[in-house]
C-alpha cells in the first residue's frame, strides 16, 4: 500500500530537511511541510524530495522515527 509522504520546510538543528509520513508523529504542521506525494517506500519519497528540491539533496534524510530506513544522518 502506498503512503502519503511530506517534507519540513525547517531544516533540523543538523541541517538535515526530514521527510515523513503522513502518520507519523512528528509530521510538521500544513504551513511547514510540502507534500511529496505517495509512494511505496520512503526511499521512493526521498529521491522525489531530491528530484523537486536539488540544492538542498545533500540534506535530504528519511525521519528517525517514522521512516528509519531512509534515516542517514
Ligand atoms: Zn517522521
Amino acid at each position: 500500500m502506498k503512503k502519503e509522504y511530506y517534507i519540513n520546510k525547517n531544516q533540523q538543528s543538523n541541517g538535515d530537511y526530514e521527510v515523513h509520513e503522513s502518520s507519523c508523529r512528528f509530521l510538521p504542521s500544513s504551513e511547514n511541510r510540502i507534500y511529496l506525494g505517495s509512494f511505496y517506500t520512503c526511499q521512493e519519497a526521498v529521491n522525489e524530495a531530491k528530484r523537486l528540491f536539488p540544492a538542498q539533496r545533500n540534506n535530504i534524510n528519511g525521519c528517525y522515527y517514522c521512516s528509519n530506513a531512509c534515516h542517514t544522518s
